[in-house]
């Protein structure tokens, strides 16, 4: 190792890196490691916050924490862009500095990418991009008639029930505003149910959950473009007066320039989250962890946080001089408002058997506590 202490670099400080950061820190003191994090943001925010923002009970300042609370932990913040991995020389350059590491923790997640889709960004808004949240409220708030619809437009993408609790948070603030019967909520996804990762017996509880609430779904709907108040499917058509797009998703371009991705695809990983290259690791959005040939880990904060745990034993055990065998567990839960003031749980174990475990619970207010409990333990015990 290059210095007395060894130094872990983790480039990212969303789920994956404050989890991995955090579970190091809490077992290895500073004069046992150095630890920094990286990211072009000073502030995080749990992912479903972004629903609460568009509900109206939240908003950006009273959904974030910042970032520089990880000092008082002893680990260093740097608040730059990550621009080159040099996984040769061991060299990580930012705006203005360079790194040097012993251990390489690459958690920089997945980048939105409307501009895929030609004619989104001046046809439709992000549903998953919070500086659009509010934006949405308002637009949501102010519709009297017509239509909204929510597409899904590239697999995979982040939390998949996530668009779903939307269109349900959507049913609500309209039944509140009194404009639920005049306003019709269709669903869009190019897949042939509604969560290919949970199993066709959750999915059916997922359809059968939405469409007691009369949002009507669309399978197999596959975005060619968009269009003023249309959408254009390669099979069909369907209008529009309010767009909700999910976009598809990349991994940053400085993943796809070193090399350790190809263009389009995500940073291909096993249980142990290591890449070809020496102490070095990937973990959450940025990488592919193949579940069976058809099915990979879904993108989502909770599977980010325990492969951010594995990497972590992984690395603690390699500064002890111990046997390093941590795999990530694939095990997690997701919770789905039903915009009643309550929400289900749907509990996952990815590598339970041939194909993952899932279980969808009934709603109850008890699973909406949990989930507001959810993000204030990530809150307080990472930052
Ligand atoms: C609407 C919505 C609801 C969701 N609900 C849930 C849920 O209920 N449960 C759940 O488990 N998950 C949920 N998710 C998904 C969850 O937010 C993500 O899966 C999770 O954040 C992934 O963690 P990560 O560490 O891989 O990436 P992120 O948390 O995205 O962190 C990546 C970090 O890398 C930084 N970064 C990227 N590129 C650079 C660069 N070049 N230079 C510097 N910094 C860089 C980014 O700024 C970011 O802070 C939801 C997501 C959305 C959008």
């Amino acid at each position: 190792m290059s210095e007395t202490i060894p130094h872990v670099l983790i480039l990212g400080g969303g789920f994956g890196g404050l989890s991995a950061a955090n579970e190091i820190r809490k077992n290895l003191s500073a004069s046992q490691v150095r630890i920094t994090v990286i990211d072009k943001r000073n502030w995080f925010m749990v992912g479903f916050a972004k629903l609460w923002i568009i509900k109206g009970t939240r908003n950006f300042e009273n959904s974030t924490a910042l970032l520089n609370g990880l000092e008082k932990k002893d680990i260093d913040f740097v608040n730059e862009e990550i621009l080159q991995i040099d996984l040769k020389n061991k060299n990580i350059t930012t705006s203005t500095n360079e790194f040097s590491y012993d251990f390489l923790i690459i958690a920089m997640g997945a980048v939105l990418a409307p501009q895929k889709i030609p004619g989104l960004t001046e046809n439709g808004l992000n549903l998953y991009d919070y500086k659009q949240s509010e934006e949405i409220h308002e637009k949501i708030k102010n519709l009297k008639s017509g239509i909204i619809a929510i597409s899904i437009m590239g697999m995979p993408y982040k939390c998949p029930p996530a668009p779903f609790e939307a269109s349900l948070i959507i049913d609500s603030m309209l039944r509140e505003t009194n404009t639920r019967e005049s306003v019709q909520i269709h669903f869009y996804s190019p897949a042939p149910i509604t969560l290919p990762a949970a199993g066709p017996e959750v999915s059916k509880k997922i359809l059968d959950l939405i469409s007691s609430e009369k949002i009507v779904f669309h399978d197999s709907c596959k975005i060619k473009t968009v269009e003023p108040n249309k959408l254009i499917f390669e099979n069909s058509e369907a209008d529009f007066d309010l767009l909700l797009a999910v976009p598809p998703h990349v991994a940053p371009d400085v993943i796809y320039e070193s090399g350790l991705a190809e263009k389009n695809n995500f940073i291909p990983i096993n249980r142990d989250c290591k890449t070809p290259h020496e102490n070095v690791y990937a973990i959450g959005d940025v990488t592919s962890l193949k579940v069976t040939d058809k099915l990979a880990v879904p993108k989502a904060g909770v599977f980010a946080e325990g492969e951010g745990i594995a990497v972590a034993k992984n690395i603690i055990s390699k500064i002890q001089s111990k046997e390093d065998s941590a795999l990530f567990d694939g095990k997690g839960g997701c919770f789905i408002e039903s915009g009643r003031d309550t929400a289900s749980l749907i509990e996952v174990d990815m590598f339970s058997g041939p194909n993952p475990k899932t279980n969808l619970t009934e709603s109850t207010a008890e699973h909406l506590e949990e989930k507001l409990q959810f993000e204030k333990d990530r809150l307080s015990k990472w930052l």
